[in-house]
C-alpha cells in the first residue's frame, strides 16, 4: 500500500483492522490473505470507481495543496460530492450475485427454481406455492440439507431438534409423492 499511495502510515493499520473485522482477510502464519469472503467482495468491486487506487493519491496530493494553501477547499469539497455520488449511483446498480446456492427445481411442480433465502425455501409460482422453512424444531437446515430434500427427498439425520413440549429429538426429514415434508425418526435399538 505504501507505494500505490493509499492513505497515510496511520490510516493503513486501521485499515487492515477494519478488513479483519469485517472477516475479508485471514492471518496464515506471516502471512495476510483474502478470504472467500474477500475475495467475492474484490469480484463486484474490482472494475467500480470506488475502487480505484489513483483516486486516493489524487486526494493525499489535493489535500496537501489545500494546507500549504494552493488549492480551494471548497472546489474540493464539491469534487468529493461528485465522487460520492458516482460511485453510490454505480454500487446501487450492482446486483449482489447468489453465489454458493444451488439451482433447485421445485419438487412439487418440477418446473420453478426454488427461492433459497435464510428463512424460507420457496416455489415462486403462486399456484404451486410450495415451501419449506429453514428453521425446523429450532435447527437452521443448511443448503446441503436443502439440497438433499428436494432432489433426493430426504435430509441426512437432523440432531437435536426441539419439540414443543421441550424434548430434543433427531430426525430425518423427507419428502411424500405430493412434495409433503414429514420427520422420519430413526429406529432406536433399545437394549434388552
Ligand atoms: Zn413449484
Amino acid at each position: 500500500m505504501q507505494n500505490t499511495g493509499i492513505g497515510t502510515a496511520s490510516t493503513r493499520a486501521a485499515v487492515i483492522e477494519t478488513l479483519f473485522a469485517r472477516n475479508y482477510i485471514e492471518r496464515q502464519k506471516k502471512h495476510l490473505v483474502p478470504t472467500q469472503k474477500g475475495l467475492q467482495v474484490y469480484e463486484l468491486v474490482k472494475n467500480k470507481k470506488i475502487s480505484d487506487v489513483s483516486m486516493t493519491a489524487e486526494w493525499e496530493e489535493e489535500l496537501l495543496k489545500i494546507e500549504k494553501g494552493k488549492a480551494d477547499a471548497r472546489d474540493f469539497q464539491k469534487k468529493m460530492e461528485k465522487y460520492t455520488a458516482c460511485i453510490t449511483d454505480e454500487l446501487l446498480q450492482t446486483s449482489v450475485a447468489k453465489t454458493n446456492l444451488p439451482y433447485l427445481f421445485c419438487p412439487k411442480c418440477n418446473k420453478e427454481q426454488l427461492i433459497i433465502t435464510s428463512k424460507i425455501v420457496k416455489c415462486p409460482n403462486d399456484v404451486c406455492s410450495w415451501f419449506q422453512f429453514r428453521n425446523v424444531c429450532g435447527v437452521q437446515l443448511s443448503i446441503y440439507d436443502i439440497e438433499s430434500l428436494v432432489s433426493r427427498g430426504k435430509t441426512h439425520l437432523i440432531k437435536a431438534m426441539q419439540s414443543k413440549t421441550g424434548k430434543k429429538f433427531d430426525a430425518y426429514i423427507k419428502l411424500n409423492n405430493k412434495a409433503e415434508s414429514s420427520f422420519e425418526f430413526e429406529k432406536v435399538q433399545t437394549k434388552e
